[in-house]
């Protein structure tokens, strides 16, 4: 398995920057699993610098970001023709008033990912939550510092599905019912909401009570809503089905939503596919044995 991998200047500007919050809870699992590295200049250089991942052969140097080294892993995203420059996702640790996270190639990047059904990585715990669930789907033993992002009945949920992607939000929510259904509380924009509970009362649900809390619609400000919990630490996941082939009327209020995630780069992760969802779900399953 191979991932791109950049980060902004603030999280790795100094030893306790967010790089390297993750690659000290990570750094074992990294080596577990042998995974191919393909880290931007200034990234490279500054795991470099700490002596992190030290003599570690998977790990890559790419251009500097003005010498095109973001631009060459959009292109690894969609995948060339060299087996070797193609990659499974990218890792792309986000200061969202970085000006260069919105970068033409940065926001290709993200965009590559998802239409390809491929992991992108925005957060620290999004990026230790990674690491766990291709652990876990490796067989090696659950790592006991991930704990704390599997506390589900601790932690509030958010589903948001753009509407050519919620009949697959509804196969997703039907298939791993019961997992979801552990979180502490669950919140969704509205329609997306109205569908979930629809669902759930389906399955038995109590009719009385919503399976979901249902904030506004996406374009009447549902995103922006659940961003303020994201704020306020009150929502550790977010699964967002995102449709990147239609103009979005509200996309500055998508982007608000993934600014509040990345603002909360150690307590939310964010999940922003169907296929890593459902990669996400089984290995949470496997890992609570239940
Ligand atoms: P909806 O909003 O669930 O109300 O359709 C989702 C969105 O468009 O962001």
């Amino acid at each position: 398995m191979r991932m791109g991998l950049a980060a902004n200047q603030l999280h790795h500007s100094h030893e306790e920057g967010a790089l390297f919050r993750w690659l000290r809870a990570c750094e074992g699992g990294i080596r577990e699993l042998q995974l191919g590295l393909h880290a931007v200049g200034r990234t490279y250089d500054a795991i470099q610098r700490v002596g992190m991942l030290s003599g570690y052969a998977p790990l890559r140097r790419y251009p500097y970001g003005r010498e095109g080294g973001l631009m060459k892993l959009v292109a690894e995203v969609v995948g060339l023709d060299d087996d070797a420059r193609t990659l499974d996702g990218a890792i792309y640790l986000i200061d969202p008033v970085d000006p260069s996270s919105i970068f033409p190639e940065a926001v290709a990047l993200k965009r590559q990912c998802v239409i390809h059904g491929k992991p992108f990585v925005s957060t620290v715990a999004s990026a230790r939550d990674w690491v766990e669930m291709e652990r876990i789907h490796a067989g090696f033993a659950p790592d006991p510092g991930a704990d704390n992002l599997h506390t589900l009945e601790e932690q509030t949920l958010a589903l948001i599905s753009h509407d050519a992607l919620k009949p697959q939000m509804l196969a997703y929510a039907g298939e791993h019912f019961d997992l979801l259904s552990r979180f502490a509380r669950r919140v969704a924009t509205g329609t997306t909401g109205q569908r979930l509970n629809e669902l759930a009362w389906s399955r038995g649900w109590p009719q009385d009570k919503p399976w979901v809390h249902r904030y506004q619609s996406g374009p009447m400000g549902g995103d922006a809503q659940i961003a303020d919990l994201v704020l306020e630490r009150r929502c550790q996941r977010a699964i967002f089905f995102e449709d990147p082939h239609v103009a979005r009327q509200h996309e500055a209020d998508i982007q608000l939503l993934e600014r509040a995630v990345t603002t909360r780069t150690d307590t939310t992760a964010c999940i922003t596919s169907p296929r890593v969802a459902a990669r996400w779900a089984e290995a949470a399953s496997v890992r609570s044995g239940k």
